[in-house]
């Protein structure tokens, strides 16, 4: 009898832990398809146009450090007033601000003042120079998820990489056959 009775509350202990790990997951992943990488708020009062988002890599070595502010001092070296990317995505798949959405970017010759410039850290070997798609599936992950962020702010606008207008490797793949 009193056997039975243990069963029954075992049965309804793992029964009762089952259901919990399995709604966790759940939401877990629900969490995911939800996260948000950016503010919308923001998005909505950037005062200018945005027409398309264009991709870059920031050809640093693999080996490199890469972070916004040691990209906001290199570009703050070449004469920018800050960082010229708006979004940068670091290996681990974080993405960062940059410069405000709200500032032209310095990223795109020609095409700076209706754009959205997103750059991935790394793009290039460790001679840093030949290209590389070198991208992390975090990275990856990461870029798929602010594009369609960026595109719920901002309509279904187009993404670019760098390389459509320059004559630049940059950002080391096919920005526009992925994203459109
Ligand atoms: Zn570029």
């Amino acid at each position: 009898m009193e056997s039975t009775y243990n069963r029954k509350w075992a049965i309804l202990l793992v029964a009762g832990i089952a259901t919990t790990v399995t709604g966790i997951i759940a939401y877990r992943k629900y969490k995911t398809q939800i996260m948000n990488l950016v503010d919308m708020t923001k998005l909505a009062l950037v005062g200018r146009t945005i027409n398309k988002i264009i991709v870059h890599c920031t050809a640093t070595r693999p080996s490199q450090a890469c972070t916004v502010e040691l990209i906001d001092k290199w570009h703050r070296e070449r004469g920018f007033d800050c960082i010229g990317y708006h979004y940068v995505i670091y290996r681990d798949g974080s993405v960062h601000e940059g410069r405000p959405l709200s500032k032209v970017g310095a990223h795109c010759t020609g095409q700076n003042s209706d754009s959205i410039g997103i750059s991935y850290c790394v793009g290039v070997a460790e001679d840093g120079k030949t290209p590389q798609d070198n991208r992390t599936d975090a990275q990856k992950q990461a870029l798929k998820q602010l594009i369609k962020e960026l595109r719920q702010a901002y309509g279904d606008i187009p993404v670019y990489g760098h390389r459509d207008f320059a004559n630049k490797a940059c950002p080391s793949f096919d920005a526009k056959k992925e994203y459109n």
